[in-house]
């Protein structure tokens, strides 16, 4: 008897601290890095590519897996003087609660390996274990674990843009052609916060507060790092980083409340070693747990 009360004092503190820590759905960090490999093991994914048929299929088969009300958005680009069709690919989860959250990330790769050391293969097309397959990853875990668990008073949309990567480095507007045409389209209301993610999975990640989404975007991104300073990510750095136009800028232009999570600093940027291998299923982990919490809080 004495020692069964002796327990009960012992247990009552950990039972008050555990009543009052939210508990949120956890990201599985393998079953992440599981897409991002599928996605590669279709080979480069440009426009026009067998990979990027093939991955258009796996994202669309994963999203009507996991529940999701899914839709194409065709359209058409130039891109180098010849007419490219795209596909945006759009999936809501809980269509019909008001209050939305977005996220997107692009899934083409570019076309050409033009950063790469060995100028013999600038011509060929990139790999995109992170440019292109971590962004994906993380969506499809997330929306995995929305299938499993909806969030009760907000409404989940996510994209997957086509022809973000095949610009010319002199031309802003040659790239991120399917959010641009996804936001000059957009006629719903816009949701309450919009977080796109790309280039994501480098080992060795590091993530400033890119420089358009701080200055347009103050609240969201301080709500964001914020979360992963709680959650010990030291991935996402404190300090402001340098402009960049990735998918988040047409949407941001469009007047969305959107910022973008981006490593740029990746050494093996739009070269053929833009691999798995230089990739770690810890650094999705640390922006997918981010964005699920911050999901979930809401
Ligand atoms: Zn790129």
């Amino acid at each position: 008897m004495k020692k069964a009360i002796f327990y009960l004092f012992m247990l009552l503190p950990i039972l008050v601290v555990s009543c009052g820590a939210k508990k949120y759905p956890k990201f599985d960090k393998e079953e992440a890095f599981s897409y991002l490999n599928k996605q590669c093991e279709f080979g480069t994914r440009e426009p026009g590519s067998e990979g990027i048929k093939l991955c258009r299929e796996y994202i669309k088969d994963n999203l009507m897996k996991y529940n999701a009300v899914v839709k194409e958005q065709k359209f058409t680009a130039k891109i180098r003087g010849e007419e490219i069709q795209g596909v945006n690919i759009l999936a809501s989860f809980n269509p019909r609660l008001s209050r939305r959250i977005l996220l997107g990330a692009h899934y083409d790769t570019r076309p050409w390996a033009d950063k790469d050391k060995n100028p013999d293969v600038h011509n060929k097309p990139i790999p995109g274990a992170n440019d292109g397959a971590s962004g994906v990853a993380v969506l499809l875990e997330i929306a995995k674990i929305i299938s499993q668990k909806e969030p009760e008073e907000i409404g989940v949309d996510l994209v997957f843009f086509d022809l973000e990567d095949s610009g010319s480095y002199d031309d802003d507007k040659s790239w991120c052609k399917g959010s641009q045409f996804f936001a000059e389209n957009y006629s719903e209301d816009e949701p309450e916060a919009a977080i796109i993610i790309d280039m994501i999975g480098d080992k060795d990640l590091h993530i400033p507060m890119e420089y358009f989404s701080y200055h347009n975007s103050p609240v969201l991104t301080s709500d964001i790092w914020k979360i992963a300073d709680n959650l010990g990510f030291k991935s996402f750095q404190n300090k402001i980083g340098v402009p960049i136009y990735d998918d988040h800028y047409p949407l941001l232009e469009n007047g969305f409340n959107v910022i973008d999570i981006i490593d740029m600093d990746y050494k093996y940027w739009h070269t053929l070693q833009d691999l798995p291998k230089n990739c770690s299923s810890e650094s999705l982990y640390e922006v997918g747990q981010t964005l699920i919490n911050y999901i979930y809080s809401k």
